[in-house]
């Protein structure tokens, strides 16, 4: 049964991309940030028959159906063309960016080569240190001063028509689900897929609300008002989320402690469905290469090292001339290890099957996913793993009031 734009945001399903405000006239959908701290559409009435059909056709929470085209497909990684590790040749770009500052190195190069006119991609909100702005850059510099892991809301799309009206060629960095939903954009839109030169993408665990950001401000016992600049990583790997006080004062927290006891436990609800946290649809996703100790991830401060999966040959090809131009330095990485380093993006493409099977059997909207090999995954993930993941969206969705 086809969904509206409300049960998918009441259901849970809206990840806050902002497709469905660029597809629709100016002004029908505007994205705000709901109680919960989450960016969400809020249109300025009900949604016409037409407007709910181009709604769906563009929404990646609702529907995400991947077509391979013959591409090498892994279950678990989805369509590759080749696996590496890597990092920028440029030591300031390596040191500002979140890992090894690949993707930043990527965006660089394009701009340097006159690939694209600009680059489209998520900063801090010069207005508001909790907040994120999309924005547009043509240099270097600009590039750099977006370089980092926002964890934070960010609607990546809101704004797509605009730049698509100006006509010209650029590449978008945006989260996993940004870009399925900007792939089906490109469905039904052909300025996409002829001015959106590169999508590139990184792993992604989900997204946590505005108030994650204030508990970890809180732990550090600052006062939101005093905080004139926030960032979450960088300047080094994975580097220390770093508040900025009106006094000219640094407060720090580790990465261990702000991602993993504060920020990983407001996640939205839809990342905890998600199949899609390793960028499926990007022609370049990078992640964390964390190096790895006693069998897990360990967050030791070092020179930051990227993962770099290509899906695409574009986004082959582009790798390749950014390195022969000696702006990246890679290593091949044995498809078999990425599960070693990110093992929870690993597991939640194990189990959501399991998760949505719960949502189905309690009557709530579920998200439609074709062609991900879920099923398969879920086979191999035992059985007391798929029900741990069914029981605990059960028990979860039970509780919520609401899950949006
Ligand atoms: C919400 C979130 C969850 C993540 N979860 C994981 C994970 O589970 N495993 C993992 O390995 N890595 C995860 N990362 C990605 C990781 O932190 C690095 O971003 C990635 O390794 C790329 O590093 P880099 O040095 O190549 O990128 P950089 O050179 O630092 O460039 C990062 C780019 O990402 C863009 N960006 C930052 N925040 C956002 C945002 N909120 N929305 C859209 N674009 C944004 C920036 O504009 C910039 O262009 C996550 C990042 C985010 C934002």
């Amino acid at each position: 049964m086809a969904m509206t734009l409300e049960t998918i945001v009441k259901g849970g399903l809206c990840h806050g991309c902002g497709a469905c405000a660029s597809s629709l006239q100016p002004g029908r959908i505007t994205m705000k940030l709901n109680d919960s701290g989450f960016l969400r559409p809020m249109p300025s009435g009900p949604l016409t028959e037409n407007e709910e059909h181009i709604v769906q056709e563009v929404c990646s929470g609702a529907e995400l159906t991947h077509r391979t085209y013959g591409r090498s497909y892994h279950p678990l990684w989805g369509p590759l063309v080749r696996t590496r590790t890597g990092f920028a040749n440029d030591s300031e770009v390596r040191f500002s960016g979140s890992s090894g500052g690949v993707l930043s190195a990527l965006l660089i190069y394009l701009l340097d080569h006159k690939l694209v006119d600009f680059v489209l991609h998520v900063a801090a909100d010069s207005r508001d240190p909790f907040g994120n702005a999309v924005r547009p850059s043509r240099s270097r510099q600009e590039v750099l001063e977006a370089a980092g892991s926002r964890y934070a809301p960010s609607t990546t799309l809101a704004d797509m028509e605009q730049y698509l009206a100006s006509g010209a060629t650029f590449a978008v960095v945006g989260k996993p689900c940004d870009i399925a939903s900007l792939r089906r954009m490109g469905q039904r839109d052909s300025r996409v897929l002829r001015q959106v030169r590169y999508m590139f993408s990184f792993m992604c665990a989900g997204v946590p609300s505005r108030n994650g950001t204030l508990a970890v401000i809180d732990e550090l016992g600052a006062r939101a008002d005093d905080v004139i600049a926030f960032a979450y990583r960088g300047q080094g790997w994975p580097g220390s989320a770093r508040a900025t006080l009106r006094d000219g004062s640094e407060r720090r927290m580790s990465y261990r402690n702000s991602w993993g006891r504060i920020l990983s436990r407001h996640l939205q609800f839809r990342c905890k469905i998600c199949p899609d946290g390793t960028a499926e649809f990007a022609d370049i996703v990078c992640g964390d290469a964390w190096y790895g100790k006693d069998g897990y991830p360990d967050f030791e401060e070092r020179d930051g090292r990227s993962l770099i999966l290509t899906r695409t040959r574009e986004g082959e090809a582009l790798l390749q001339a950014a390195v022969d131009a000696c702006a990246i330095t890679v290593t091949g990485f044995d498809v078999a290890e990425i599960e070693k380093i990110q093992p929870y993006q690993a597991h939640r493409k194990q189990v959501v099957l399991a998760r949505v099977l719960a949502l189905r059997l309690l009557g709530r909207p579920s998200p439609r996913y074709l062609g991900l090999e879920l099923l398969k995954l879920s086979r191999s993930a035992g059985v007391r793993a798929l029900l741990q993941g069914f029981l605990g969206t059960m028990r979860r969705v039970l509780r919520a009031q609401a899950v949006g």
